[in-house]
């Protein structure tokens, strides 16, 4: 193995082993945080050493970007998630091209997804990103509007609902990740009701992954503390 590769290894071993540990600290089951590596702004190759050393997820935030690595890649099988900012024209791209997309927060672009998604292929899973903060960013459909958008996008055949994404505003503070984190846990709560098969809650990054898990979150997306600082 060479240096790059020994470091994103043993980078990717340390989130493991607090993945671990906070499954164990806040009362979740074993093995119930999946880990998705982000890796915008990476080379190919790092995303090919990440996978040999065992990532079954991929997080890509920039189309083009993604669709060059992927044409390096094709002969590796990884679940690719698509989890930047949407762009209408960018639509059929991503229908073609991923297997989840995290980013969904208007009704717009899952009608485009769900007419693109090319038949043949499984159903796109979708996550619907939630804003958690109003102030602070404009991604994401609002807390009032999250139920109509999933009951919309729940009847859509070539989508499957998964579950819910945020980002939440950064904090050093636990207590403030975990408060935001509440908010997107309470919510999927609620929609779990009314929508069947919801199982993803999308949240959790380098600085927060622990609150996150805390939290109930199943899937944490981790860049920097797997392949260093961008
Ligand atoms: C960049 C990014 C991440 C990873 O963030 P790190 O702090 O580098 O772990 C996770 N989710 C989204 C949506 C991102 O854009």
């Amino acid at each position: 193995m060479n240096l790059m590769q020994q470091l994103i290894a043993l980078n990717i071993a340390k989130v493991r082993d607090r993945i671990r540990n906070a499954e164990e600290k806040y009362h979740r089951k074993p093995n119930t945080v999946a880990l998705m590596a982000v890796s915008k702004t990476r080379s190919a190759d790092e995303v090919r050493q990440a996978i040999a050393a065992g990532i079954t997820d991929i997080g890509e935030n920039y189309l083009q970007e993604a669709l060059d690595k992927q044409l390096h890649l094709t002969d590796i099988d990884v679940y690719w998630h698509f989890i930047g900012p949407i762009q209408s024209n960018k639509t059929r791209a991503i229908a073609e091209h991923f297997d989840w997309v995290h980013s969904v927060d208007r009704l717009k672009i899952a009608l485009r997804l769900n007419d693109q998604r090319p038949s043949g292929m499984p159903p796109l899973n979708v996550c619907l990103q939630v804003n958690t903060s109003d102030e602070n960013s404009k991604a994401g459909v609002s807390l009032e509007q999250l139920a109509s958008l999933a009951e919309q996008v729940d009847s859509l055949p070539h989508i499957q609902l998964r579950g819910l994404m945020s980002i939440p505003q950064a904090s050093d503070q636990a207590d403030e990740q975990q408060a935001a984190f509440a908010v997107l846990h309470h919510a999927f709560n609620k929609l779990q009701k009314t929508c069947n098969d919801l199982d993803t809650l999308s949240m959790g990054m380098s600085a927060d992954m622990e609150a996150a898990i805390a939290e109930g979150s199943t899937v944490v997306r981790i860049g920097t503390d797997i392949f260093g600082p961008r």
